[in-house]
């Protein structure tokens, strides 16, 4: 049998609105439940009503996952931004690293100062800016701001 091929996928999708903190909670505790039980890790973020969440694992279990919380009604407009292969998990460590973050805390994101400062949302992110701001929570002091139990 060959071994699972790892890879990452990378989505933006917009809040149901009235999404609470209740709600969100209640998400991060069931991915980290479910991600741990398939070896799937990643980060979550959550920022004025949009989600960027990078999923990382074996390919077949990442797609699966990921049509399961494509349906969530919880949110909507789920768009895949990066698909591709890795080498290795950068969120190895994390079932699901998740920060609530606020818009101004956004633009002090190196290289996506501007974006921001315009008032982009996530869901407005294309790959070469979804890949700074991945960048930026794998290492650095943005990393620090995930929260998260150990897998
Ligand atoms: P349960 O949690 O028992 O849910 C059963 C069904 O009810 C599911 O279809 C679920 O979508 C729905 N549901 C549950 N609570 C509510 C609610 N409050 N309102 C409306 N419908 C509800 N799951 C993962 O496993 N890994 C992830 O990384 C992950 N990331 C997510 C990111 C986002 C932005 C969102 C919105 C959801 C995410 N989920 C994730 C949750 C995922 O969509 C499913 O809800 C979950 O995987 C189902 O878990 P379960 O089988 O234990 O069922």
């Amino acid at each position: 049998m060959n071994p699972p091929s790892l890879m990452h996928l990378i989505y933006t999708s917009a809040a149901a609105p009235g999404l609470g903190d209740a709600d969100l909670e209640d998400i991060v505790q069931v991915s980290r439940t479910n991600n741990a039980r398939r070896s799937i890790t990643g980060m979550l973020l959550f920022t004025k009503g949009s989600f960027f969440q990078v999923l990382e694992g074996d390919e077949g279990t990442v797609q699966e996952v990921f049509a399961t919380i494509v349906a969530d009604p919880r949110h909507s407009h789920a768009t895949r931004i990066i698909q591709e292969p890795i080498a290795h998990p950068d969120f190895g460590d994390w079932t699901m690293g998740f920060s609530e973050i606020a818009p101004s805390e956004l633009e002090k994101i190196d290289g996506l100062n501007d974006f921001f400062q315009q008032g982009a949302s996530l869901t407005a992110l294309q790959p070469g800016r979804a890949k700074k701001l991945l960048s930026a929570f794998v290492e650095g002091r943005w990393r620090a701001r995930l929260e998260g139990v150990a897998k």
